[in-house]
Parts: C-alpha cells; sequence; structure tokens
C-alpha cells in the first residue's frame, strides 16, 4: 500500500474521541495557551521571558534552558526558521515517539507558540525514519485537525498571525539526529552533520536563523503558557523542573515511558517499572541513552533523576533512556553492540570517529572472541580518549564516553575474558 492511501485510510477511520484527537485534546484544556495568544497577541519577548523563567530545560539531550535557546533568534530576520527534532534515534529512547503517536496536537501547539515567540512564520517537524507509520502519520492527521479547526495557516482566525508547519520524515540514519545534520537532510541533502560557527541561530535551514528543539521540550510549552511558571516550578526541584518522560528498557518488569517530576529518586522509578526482573541484583544502569556513560548499580540507587544529580555521579540524563541491567548482563558484550552502532552510524567526515569507532569495536570482537590481551585494555582507553573532543560532531564524544565509563566501572569483566586467554596461552605452552 502506497503511503498516501495509508494516511488517508487512517483518516478515515479516525475516531474522533481517541486520546489523540483534537476533541480530546481540547476536552483538557489543549489550544486555550494558543487561543490566548492569537485573540490578545501579547509581545513575542513576554512569551520568551516566560518560557525563561519558568527554567524548562531541553528534553533532548543537552538540557540547555528553552527559553534562552529561543533569544537566541534574530528579531530583525526577514526569514527565520523553527524545526523540531523529533529524529528520536538514540538507542533505549522512546519517548518522542509516544508523544507523537498518542498527544501530536501538545507538540503543534508548543510549536505554534514558540514560533509566535520567535517571529518565526513557517516551521518543520522532522521525525525519524522508523516512524513512517503510526507516530508519522497520527501528527500527519493531527496537522489536517489543526488546520481544519483554523488553528494555523495564513492569517489565523483573523488576527494577522501567519503559521504553517510541515511535517517530513526522514530515511532512518541516526546521525540527522544532530542538529546540523538534520537541517541537511531537510534540505535534501546527505544528513552530514557541518562544521560550527557558524550556528544554526544564525545560518540554519536554507542558510537562514533557525532554532531546533526537541519534541518533548516543545511539548512541555503549552502547559507552561497556560499555567504559569509557579505552576511549572511547583513540579521538580530548582534548576530542574517540570516532568520529564523516561524510556525504561533491560532487566525491568514492565519496560515502558514513565513520564515523573524531575528529581524522583531512581529507585521510585525502577519501582514504577516493577523493579529489577526475576528479583536479581541490580549491575549498572545507563541513565541517559547509549552515549552516556554507565553508572554502577549501587550507586545508581542513590540517585536522583534530574539533569544535575546524575551529572554529579559522573553521567548525563541524556534523553531520559533508562538501560537497566541486572548481575547477570556480561559489560563486555553490552559495550561491543553499543561500539558496533556507532562505528556503523558514524558518517566518516572526520579521522577520529570514523576509523576510531571501527577499532574500538574491533578490538571488543577481540576480547570477546578469547585473543584479547592486557594491553587491549589500555589500547581501548586510548582510543576512546582521543576520539572525545576531536570531531565536528557529538558523535565521536557518543562513541568515546560509553567506552571509557565501562572500563572504569566494570574493568573486572573486561579482564576476566582476557585472563582466560592468558591463562589459553599458559596451558597451550
Ligand atoms: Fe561524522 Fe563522526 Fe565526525 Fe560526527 S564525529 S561528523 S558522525 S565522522
Amino acid at each position: 500500500m502506497k503511503s498516501d492511501e495509508l494516511n488517508l485510510n487512517c483518516y478515515a477511520t479516525l475516531n474522533l474521541n481517541q486520546p489523540w484527537s483534537l476533541n480530546t485534546y481540547k476536552s483538557t484544556g489543549g489550544y486555550e495557551a494558543w487561543k490566548t495568544i492569537i485573540e490578545n497577541k501579547p509581545s513575542p519577548d513576554s512569551i520568551i521571558n516566560l518560557v525563561k523563567e519558568s527554567g524548562l530545560r531541553g528534553r533532548g539531550g543537552a538540557g540547555f534552558p528553552s527559553g534562552v535557546k529561543w533569544s537566541f533568534m534574530p528579531k530583525d530576520a526577514e526569514t527565520k526558521y523553527l524545526v523540531c527534532n523529533s529524529d528520536e534515534s538514540e538507542p533505549g529512547t522512546c519517548k518522542d515517539r509516544d508523544i507523537l503517536r498518542f498527544n501530536p496536537h501538545s507538540l503543534i501547539e508548543g510549536m505554534a507558540i514558540a514560533s509566535y515567540a520567535m517571529g518565526v512564520k513557517v516551521a518543520y517537524n522532522y521525525m525519524r525514519g522508523e516512524f513512517m507509520d503510526e507516530p508519522a502519520i497520527r501528527f500527519k492527521n493531527a496537522l489536517k485537525e489543526a488546520r481544519d479547526e483554523g488553528l494555523i495557516g495564513a492569517n489565523i482566525r483573523g488576527s494577522g498571525i501567519d503559521f504553517e508547519l510541515y511535517d517530513h520524515v526522514g530515511a532512518g540514519a541516526y546521525i540527522c539526529g544532530e542538529e546540523t545534520a538534520l537541517l541537511e537532510s531537510l534540505e535534501g541533502k546527505k544528513g552530514l552533520p557541518r562544521f560550527k560557527p557558524p550556528f544554526p541561530a544564525s545560518y540554519g535551514l536554507y542558510g537562514q536563523p533557525t532554532t531546533i528543539n526537541n519534541t518533548e521540550s516543545l511539548a512541555s510549552v503549552p502547559k507552561i503558557v497556560k499555567n504559569g511558571v509557579d505552576w511549572f516550578q511547583s513540579i521538580g526541584k530548582p534548576n530542574n523542573y517540570g516532568t520529564k518522560i523516561f524510556s525504561v528498557s533491560g532487566h525491568v518488569v514492565r519496560p515502558g515511558n514513565y513520564e515523573i517530576p524531575l528529581g524522583t529518586p531512581f529507585s521510585e522509578l525502577l519501582d514504577l517499572a516493577g523493579g529489577v526482573s526475576e528479583g536479581r541484583k541490580l549491575k549498572a544502569v545507563i541513565p541517559g541513552g547509549s552515549s552516556v556513560p554507565v553508572v554502577p548499580g549501587d550507586i545508581m540507587m542513590d540517585i536522583n533523576m534530574d539533569y544535575d544529580s546524575i551529572a554529579k555521579a559522573g553521567s548525563m540524563l541524556g534523553s531520559g533512556a533508562v538501560v537497566v541491567m541486572d548481575e547477570t548482563t556480561d559489560m563486555v558484550k553490552v559495550l561491543n553492540r553499543i561500539s558496533r552502532f556507532y562505528f556503523a552510524e558514524s558518517c566518516g567526515q572526520c579521522t577520529p570517529c570514523r576509523e576510531g569507532t571501527g577499532w574500538l569495536y574491533r578490538m571488543l570482537n577481540r576480547i570477546i572472541a578469547g585473543e584479547g590481551s592486557d594491553a587491549d585494555l589500555d589500547r581501548l582507553h586510548d582510543v576512546a580518549s582521543k576520539i572525545g573532543g576531536t570531531t565536528i560532531c557529538a558523535l565521536g564524544d557518543a562513541a568515546a564516553m560509553p567506552v571509557l565509563s565501562f572500563i572504569k566501572h566494570f574493568k573486572q569483566d573486561f579482564e576476566f575474558y582476557v585472563k582466560g586467554y592468558n591463562q589459553k596461552q599458559v596451558a597451550g605452552g
């Protein structure tokens, strides 16, 4: 079936009271913030200041304050864009997918408000290729509903406000989640990260000033504008306000997406997910997607799930993908799998990333095959140390950080393989 037919069929069978429908969204106060803006036309700066004051931090990885990012958009630029990064590809992460599936109007409303605040008239939502079915179709249908309702388009409800929003589905490359690679891809080119500077705020989509925000960040905006700063700051803790969706996977009884206040103890999140499978002991947790440093289980049990607490423990909240590993986990094999991913997804522009990711993966293969040596452990560390910070984009760091942290915290797992090799050597004379 062609994708257009799929879209039409999906729309024809749309039940107007399904959780993701416009009716349902409106029944929970949806679009009230946007309608108030359309009617009263507050100063765009007042919206930027409100989001700044709320302390909303980006939910995609870096945790940069969203309102501050919006304030970088040049005011005098004639043409400028907002792009939503729905290219959710970090292994373990599936929260943006569910926002597109179950709450697409919150993203549309958030993008409308953000565009108004920055003086943007045209915005794009870039979705990962694997979202081509349900998430992308539901978002497309929601766009149609919003357009039919007169909430987006030209001269919205006679207000003089123009806002057009387009959906775009990528081709499934992890690197297109890097914001400048995403822009290249959106322009119809190969998704290669750009050298920076210039940054997208001055030279973005089609060479015009562009702000790129994550799906969850933008979907958080309508409620902040509707309910105010105090309401938002009543959730979470200072410098870490609001809720966050964590995608919990691995050795837990109930894997899934859990939206909890930032600052919630990890132990409570683990309880929500039913605890470690089969009553086993917790060995390790990757708290923010496969690219962030792993944290030993005993340390993790004392950590709160917020940007600052996880950073203090030597890792990052990242995309909120929490990978739980029990005591039976072979950490060398986990790292091998992660390293293969970054090796396969490297775009090849920088030598340290292109060559280094391959070296890491091949060394790990050698160690697992029982052909590693003590020197390989040092070499793994050495190569990973030389990739971090020497590349065009953060994929190099993403490949290096797991290696360094796995060796730091679980060296005994690596030595087990290497010792086995040494014993065989002795036995074999
Ligand atoms: Fe490409 Fe890797 Fe360089 Fe990023 S770090 S530009 S993925 S080669």
